[in-house]
């Protein structure tokens, strides 16, 4: 659960990286086409007001805080791919710019055709520039667009991603809730609520093939001690080991439970009163026979009955649990049956 958790988290993680980053790489191709858009226009304009004889200082000035700007800035654009083919051809263009300039303040002082001829020539040179560099820069930046589309592959797979995490961990809630309710969490045996299911189950059974069902119950002895002197801890252990040495004494047509505390019954089904006592009598003497190491010797006590035809499941739990009670009263770590 951990893991997906921890994966689910990267996956997010890296697809919102990869979002911004492209909304940023975005934002900046679009600065880089309007910066060429920019100059390609103001350089026609400087030429055209040249030679209609008006100002055009003012976006010489222009132009120049544009190429200023933007070549400073050169680290901010990252040089790569794009930007570096782009930033050369500016700085190449910034070169005829430069010669455009000088041309038009000599034209300024002599103007002359031969002047006016090579302002035009060179003012179409800075366009052909600078209408390549726009071009160049819409090319790259669609190219990029591209790779901007494959977010929403990202955005599938991501869903897909979430879809199954949620379907694995629906299961893993459902697969644990119907554990839950079958057994018990401590010893993983079947608990009190499946008892009380396979009994009339097997009460229904018995009414039409006519079997004995017989029930051992048995309750840890003085385990109250085992708490008080080593723990609670040390007392679940007990009660797993308990678990552990019973069910390797039981048999497959056994419904072994855990119906309290530290109580547990035996529905042995298909199993008669003499029969019952003899896997009573084993489940005693395995428990006995156990090293639990820190706590010792355990014992415990045990109570059984038959089945008797047209009896309730209750009916039965109690004379098998008055059985049991005896068993404590005549001095525990007994076997004692309801007649
Ligand atoms: P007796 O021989 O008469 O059965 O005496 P006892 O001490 O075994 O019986 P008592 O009913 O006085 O105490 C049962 C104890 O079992 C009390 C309770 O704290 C403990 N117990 C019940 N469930 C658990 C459990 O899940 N874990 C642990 N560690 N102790 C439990
Ligand atoms: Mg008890
Ligand atoms: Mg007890």
């Amino acid at each position: 659960m951990m893991a997906i958790s921890v994966i689910s988290f990267i996956i997010i993680l890296v697809n919102g990286i990869f979002v911004f980053y492209s909304i940023d790489r975005i934002q900046h191709d679009a600065k880089i086409i309007n910066y060429a858009g920019l100059i390609r226009g103001s350089i026609q304009r400087i030429s055209k007001l040249e030679m209609a004889s008006q100002k055009n200082d003012d976006i010489i000035r222009d132009i120049d805080i544009i190429f200023s700007d933007f070549i400073n800035r050169k680290e901010d654009f990252k040089l790569k791919g794009m930007e570096k083919h782009f930033v050369e051809g500016l700085t190449k263009l910034d070169i005829t710019l430069n010669e455009l300039k000088k041309n038009i303040q000599s034209y300024r002082t002599n103007p002359h055709a031969d002047a006016r001829r090579t302002i035009l020539e060179l003012s179409e040179l800075c366009w052909r520039s600078a209408n390549g560099l726009v071009f160049e820069a819409q090319a790259a930046s669609e190219e990029k667009m591209i790779l901007f589309r494959s977010i929403f592959v990202v955005i599938g797979v991501n869903l897909l991603a979430v879809a199954v995490i949620i379907w694995l961990i629906r299961n893993y809630v459902k697969n644990k809730l119907e554990f839950l309710a079958t057994y018990d969490a401590l010893t993983g045996i079947l608990n009190r609520h499946s008892y009380n299911m396979l009994m009339d189950r097997e009460i229904k059974r018995r009414s039409r093939y006519n079997f004995p069902i017989s029930l051992i119950v048995f309750d840890i002895d003085n385990f109250k001690r085992v708490n008080d002197s080593l723990g609670h801890k040390a007392g679940d252990s007990v009660l797993k080991t308990i678990t552990e040495i019973s069910t390797a004494q039981t048999r497959g047509i056994d419904h072994f439970c855990r119906i309290g505390g530290e109580e547990f019954a035996v529905i042995a089904s298909e199993t008669d009163l003499t029969n019952a006592k003899e896997l009573a009598d084993r489940l005693k003497m395995t428990v006995e026979k156990h090293d639990f190491g820190m706590a010792g010797k355990v014992t415990i006590s045990l109570g059984i009955a038959e089945y008797r035809a047209d009896e309730t499941p209750d009916s039965l739990f109690k004379r098998a649990d008055n059985a049991l009670g005896r068993a404590k009263e005549a001095g525990k770590n007994k076997v004692e049956i309801n007649p």
